[in-house]
Formats: C-alpha cells, sequence, structure tokens
C-alpha cells in the first residue's frame, strides 16, 4: 500500500485540472483512471466550447465558476500550449417568442458579469454569421472554442511534470474509510488536537492500494458511486445522452462561430447548435435524452434525423454529404428527467465524510469552470491544512509540434532537420511521422490508437483513418514492438485484432 495526501479519482478535464492546480503545492498526489489516458470520459464528448456564463442561474457556482473560467482560459491555453480561438457565438431568435427568451437570457448574463453581450438584428447576424437563419439575435463577443482532448492531456502533463503521479487502466472498485482522530500535523496521544491519517485505502481493480488523507472524487458519471463506496452520501447521477454529428471542414467557408437557438425551458441542454472546431470542423448537436445506462454512447438514426434538420434551419447551406462521423456525450444530471433543466454543481467536503470531497454533478459548462473548480478544492484543503507552495512549480507545459499549422518555410526547415516531418501519414489532417512518433511516446506511455489520435489529430479525416490507420498500426508493430493484438483503439476490450488472417 502506498501513502498520499490526496488521490483524484478520474482524469477528466476535471480531475486533470484540480492534479494540476493542486500539484503547485508540496503534496503527494496520485490521480486513478479507468481508461488508458486522460479525457476518455465526458471531457472528450463534447462541444468544446468554453461558454461565457449567461445561461446559468444568477448566484449559482455553474454560473460564478463558468464566467471566472471562461476570463482565464485564454491565458491557461497559452500557458498549456492548445489550441483556443475566441470566436464569439450567436442566438437566433426565429420568432417572438425567442426574442423574448433572448431578452431575458440577455439580462441573466448580464447579472452574471458577462461581457460585451448585446443583441442584434439580421442585417448584423449576416455579417457575424453569413447565411444563418432568424429574425435576430444575441452575440456573445467572449465566447471561444477550443480542443478538449489536448487541454485534458496538457493539464495531466503539466500535473506529472510537477510531481502528481497518474496510473491509468486503474478502475477504482472499493474504498475503505478508516476511523482516524484528525489533526493538521505532528500527532502525539497528548497533543490535544485531531489528528489527519490514512483516512481512506482506495482499491483497485489492478491490485493498486492507496492510502489517503483527501479523497477528491472526480469521477463524473460515476462519482454518486465513488461518493456512496467512500461512506459518502448517495448521490442519484440521471445520465442524459447528447448527440453529434460531425462535418467536415468546411467551418472556415460556412461557419465562423458557434450558433445556438434561443434557449427553451426544461430542455435537459443548451439546444441543438452548430459550432466550429479549432481543427476548421463543425459538429452539429447535441440532443437531450435521458437514458438508463452511463455508458450507453450509441447514435440513433431518429435522432441523427432530427439534429440535421434543426442544423438546416439554424444554417439552410449545411449538407448531408459533409458528414464524416457522429458520437455521443452523457451529462451527469442531478436533475431527474420530471424536472429537466440545470442543477447547480456540488462540490463540497462532505461532514459526514471528512476528507472526501466530493465534485457531483458537474455537466456543462464543467470544462468552461474546470480551473476555477480546481481553485475552489485547493481552498477546501487549505482549511483543513496548511498549503506549501513550491518555489519549482513550472506553469508552462510546451506542446508538441504542430505541422500542418506551419508556413511553408518552416515546414521546410523542420523537414531539413528531421526528415520524419517530410512523411505525411495521416493525408486528411496533414500529419507527419514525426508527429506520430511524438504521440506515441507521450510522457504517460499511453498507446491506443485514440491516445494518438487525440494528441497528433490523425485518423480524424474525412477517410476516417483508412489511410493512416495501418501506417500507424506498421509504426508501433515495428518500430515499438507492440503486438497487433495488444494494439487496442481505446482501452482493454477494443482490441484491433484477433489473430492472423494469412
Ligand atoms: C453533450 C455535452 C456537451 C457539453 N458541452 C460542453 C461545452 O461546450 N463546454 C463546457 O465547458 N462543458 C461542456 N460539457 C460539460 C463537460 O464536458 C463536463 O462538465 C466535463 O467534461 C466533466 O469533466 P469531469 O472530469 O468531471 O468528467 P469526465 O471527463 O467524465 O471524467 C471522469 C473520469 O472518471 C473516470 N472514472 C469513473 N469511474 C471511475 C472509477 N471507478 N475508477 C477510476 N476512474 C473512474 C472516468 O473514466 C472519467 O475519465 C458538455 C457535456 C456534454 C455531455
Amino acid at each position: 500500500m502506498t501513502k498520499h495526501d490526496v488521490v483524484i479519482i478520474g482524469a477528466g478535464g476535471v480531475g486533470c485540472a484540480v492534479a494540476r492546480e493542486l500539484s503547485r503545492y508540496n503534496l503527494n498526489i496520485t490521480v486513478l483512471e479507468k481508461e488508458c489516458d486522460a479525457a476518455g470520459g465526458i471531457s472528450g464528448r463534447n462541444s468544446a466550447v468554453v461558454h461565457a456564463g449567461f445561461n446559468n442561474v444568477p448566484g449559482s457556482l455553474m454560473a460564478k465558476l463558468c464566467v471566472e473560467g471562461n476570463r482565464g482560459f485564454e491565458t491557461l491555453c497559452r500557458e498549456l500550449d492548445i489550441p483556443y480561438k475566441k470566436t464569439g457565438k450567436l442566438l437566433v431568435a426565429f420568432d417572438e417568442t425567442d426574442m423574448n427568451a433572448l431578452h431575458e437570457i440577455m439580462r441573466q448574463g448580464i447579472r452574471n458579469g458577462c461581457e460585451g453581450l448585446r443583441l442584434v438584428d439580421a442585417d448584423e447576424m449576416e455579417k457575424l454569421a453569413p447565411g444563418i437563419g432568424g429574425i435576430g439575435g444575441m452575440y456573445s463577443p467572449e465566447t471561444a472554442v477550443f480542443d478538449p482532448f489536448l487541454y485534458c492531456i496538457a493539464l495531466a502533463e503539466s500535473a506529472l511534470e510537477n510531481g502528481a503521479v497518474f496510473h491509468f487502466n486503474s478502475e477504482v472498485v472499493a474504498i475503505e474509510r478508516n476511523m482516524v482522530k484528525e489533526c493538521g500535523g505532528e500527532h502525539t496521544e497528548d497533543c490535544g488536537k485531531e489528528h489527519i491519517g490514512d483516512r481512506f485505502v482506495v482499491k483497485t481493480a489492478d491490485g493498486g492500494e492507496y492510502a489517503c488523507r483527501f479523497l477528491i472524487n472526480c469521477a463524473g458519471l460515476s462519482s454518486g458511486n465513488i461518493s456512496k463506496m467512500a461512506g459518502g452520501p448517495a448521490y442519484q447521477i440521471y445520465p442524459c445522452r447528447g448527440e453529434y454529428f460531425i462535418l467536415d471542414k468546411v467551418a472556415e467557408e460556412l461557419l465562423p462561430m458557434p450558433v445556438y437557438p434561443a434557449p427553451r425551458k426544461g430542455i435537459g441542454g443548451l439546444g441543438v447548435h452548430l459550432t466550429p472546431t479549432t481543427a476548421g470542423n463543425i459538429i452539429i448537436g447535441p440532443s437531450a435524452e435521458y437514458i438508463s445506462q452511463i455508458d450507453d454512447l450509441s447514435t440513433t438514426r431518429p435522432i441523427m434525423d432530427d439534429l440535421f434538420a434543426e442544423a438546416k434551419a439554424l444554417l439552410p447551406a449545411i449538407e448531408r454529404k459533409y458528414i464524416i462521423g457522429s458520437y455521443a456525450g452523457i451529462r451527469p444530471k442531478l436533475a431527474p428527467p420530471e424536472e429537466g433543466g440545470y442543477r447547480d454543481f456540488v462540490i463540497q467536503e462532505e461532514e459526514a465524510c471528512p476528507g472526501l470531497i466530493n465534485l457531483i454533478g458537474i455537466e456543462s459548462p464543467g470544462l468552461t469552470a474546470s480551473m476555477p473548480i480546481a481553485r475552489k478544492v485547493c481552498s477546501i484543503i487549505g482549511e483543513r491544512m496548511p498549503l506549501e507552495e513550491k518555489t519549482d512549480f513550472v506553469a508552462e507545459r510546451k506542446g508538441p509540434v504542430r505541422f500542418r499549422d506551419l508556413s511553408e518555410e518552416e515546414q521546410a526547415k523542420l523537414i531539413r532537420e528531421d526528415s520524419e516531418f517530410g512523411e505525411i501519414i495521416c493525408r486528411c489532417q496533414k500529419v507527419t511521422k514525426r508527429e506520430i512518433r511524438n504521440a506515441i511516446e507521450n510522457p504517460f506511455g499511453a498507446r491506443s490508437i485514440s491516445a494518438i489520435k487525440y494528441r497528433a489529430w490523425a485518423t480524424t479525416g474525412r477517410c476516417n483513418g483508412g489511410y493512416c490507420l495501418t501506417r500507424i498500426v506498421d509504426m508501433l508493430v515495428n518500430e515499438y514492438g507492440v503486438k497487433p493484438e495488444e494494439i487496442t483503439y481505446r482501452s482493454t476490450g477494443s482490441e484491433l485484432f484477433s489473430g492472423k488472417v494469412k
């Protein structure tokens, strides 16, 4: 059994942000994640929008932390060296009821502290986002888009560099709680203080045992179960699925910014929207459908048809031929189906279970708010024990080169320095062999295809990996000695090969 100040369960955007913020202090931090890499949960399955904060109820944690997260996001992405684009966003009204909803949401946004919100008429809308339908809208200049995969990976790498330890493929299956007397430091029988001991022993499916003073539950859709396992309250999480289409790289041509419908009360999401990604694709979605399983990530024909119809109403230039893929994400809702809408984030140390810090119901805007959420966790721990800041904390993280984003001169220079930059492995996204190698040699040793995909952006184009997948497999097998049967798409259970045909 190993001993830790803090164990974090879950390496999504929230768990990685918490790990990175806590790694500013002299603490022994371990992150346990059941998947093979960061961003394997909800954080890799969303709209990737840095929300401005006008959607949330004034005074709620959601509103406060979203606005705060939005303000710091650009600087954070620069520090982590990951893609971020301040696009602005349009909410579109089709009739007077929608216009009234926009007036209301703008008032709410102003109360929340959102900057620059303004109503626009159809003419201005046409200038901001040509070809968008509707009679008028609301414009939010502070909304942005970012890369959620690289966000989680970069936070995790930053935490790792600053001393946090990550265990992937480590599913937490049991938590023992020790009833210890608690104090802030050296404990003696007669010190008269309480002793903070190893309050929890966290057990993983691979046989690991991790004792810790603070257990931080960032387990997303499983956070209700983890709380119960640790002896905390049994929160009920209601999974609510959102399905999406991915379109080819037509954003530059068709969509400069996210476009949403005017909000309608009671639905479990923000309505079907069109969002340009930092890579130039467009995503359409998400739907909002309460489901019974937390891992049912299917996309379904009727919903796909509805999504397309709704997207077409917002942007008539959208065509089916642009579709290159689909995916689904699941919201970990605290609001049951009969209530709908949103309940506020729960971020607290449980009174009945000292040391257990629960983060429950972290649905949208959870990624936007992830850094303020992490700071809140630090301050909860700071109230219980002195936190000593490291003098050698490294805030900047340098991401690998993205060949396709460079000028021709810069590309030519790289090829002269390293011939692997001259070999294109993923044709759709122009990803070079050197970038694939950098992705394979990531600091976590994550070797799945998805780990390579999210780091290098290979396999994400129109051919869906038809060209580059075999080349990546060849590299893994011939240059890294991985057996073909060991290669997985994501975690165990998604093996690509079962044996030789000839
Ligand atoms: C459809 C949709 C659209 C969204 N759009 C946006 C948006 O545009 N902008 C925005 O800011 N937010 C958005 N969100 C919200 C955002 O994605 C989430 O709030 C955020 O990703 C939550 O991060 P997390 O780390 O809490 O959860 P997750 O990313 O799910 O991380 C939890 C991790 O815990 C791990 N885990 C679970 N159980 C165990 C266990 N027993 N042992 C070990 N590990 C375990 C999981 O594998 C997972 O990796 C959206 C969400 C959805 C579903």
